[in-house]
């Protein structure tokens, strides 16, 4: 899969392609990142890549002519990175991975000229109800979590017990040593039965869902196995309260 990033600060992302899975991922040719200086694409005398709103008020919005420039070479979906877009999630991340190519624009300042968002821009994606300074960081965390879902990035059965993968969240880790200053893991990780193993990790997944993410398991179509786990768990966290 290739990646276009068009940014103002490409210097941002040298640690991000270079380090961990990602540096991996980029080096053994599983995805390519192409990190964009916008400003190469500015061609006036001081490389202008943003301009004072139309209409006055504070800030500087990011002009047209250096985007539709910088996007004539990029290929595959436009995505904006956009307080105001859809939110970003598991589901779109799974959706995204499966594109040859997509271009991320990384807004700054007020943001970038609405021309390009009407004209060039197919997607407008929000990593969340909060306002950054700049669309690098969520350009960051989308190509994470769509990077780490390409076969070869991590082995399938990492992100296939992932929290949101199968609609659950992840059950709860340990690793050694067993004891730790009196701290035990769950005596059954260590029992070698590994149907008591499957069996404690799906309760897990179910109950921590249902304690602290219960909107996932609003339209949840149960197997006849999770509906019996439930109704463990509701009797005893019910058993708790008494
Ligand atoms: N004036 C814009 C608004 O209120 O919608 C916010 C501009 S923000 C300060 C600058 C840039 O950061 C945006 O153009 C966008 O690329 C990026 N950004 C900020 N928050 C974001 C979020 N939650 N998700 C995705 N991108 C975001």
């Amino acid at each position: 899969m290739k990646i276009n990033i068009l940014t103002l600060f490409p210097e941002l992302f040298s640690a991000f392609k270079s380090q961990s899975i990602i540096g991996r991922a980029v080096k053994n040719n599983l995805i390519e990142i192409n990190i964009i200086n916008i400003r190469d694409f500015c061609f006036d005398k001081h490389q202008q890549a943003d301009d004072t709103p139309f209409g006055g008020e504070g800030g500087m919005v990011m002009k047209p002519e250096p985007l539709f420039r910088a996007l004539e070479n990029c290929g595959g979906k436009v995505i904006y990175t956009s307080p105001q877009g859809v939110k970003f999630d598991q589901q779109l991340a799974l959706k995204l991975k499966e594109e040859e190519e997509i271009t991320i624009i990384a807004g700054h300042y007020e943001g970038i000229d609405e021309r390009v968002v009407e004209n060039k821009v197919d997607m407008e994606i929000s990593i969340g109800d909060f306002v950054l300074t700049g669309g690098e960081l969520p350009s960051m965390v989308m190509v994470d979590a769509i990077a780490r879902l390409i076969p070869g990035v991590i082995t399938q059965a990492s992100y296939e017990n992932d929290s949101f993968f199968n609609g659950l969240l992840d059950y709860p880790q340990y690793t050694r040593p067993a004891e730790y200053m009196g701290l035990k893991v769950p005596d059954v990780l260590i029992s070698g039965n590994h149907k008591k193993i499957r069996d404690w990790r799906m309760k897990e997944s179910l109950k921590r869902t249902y304690l602290r993410r219960p909107d996932l398991l609003k339209d949840r179509e149960f197997s006849k196995e999770e509906k019996k786990f439930m109704k463990e768990i509701l009797e005893e966290l019910m058993e708790g309260e008494k």
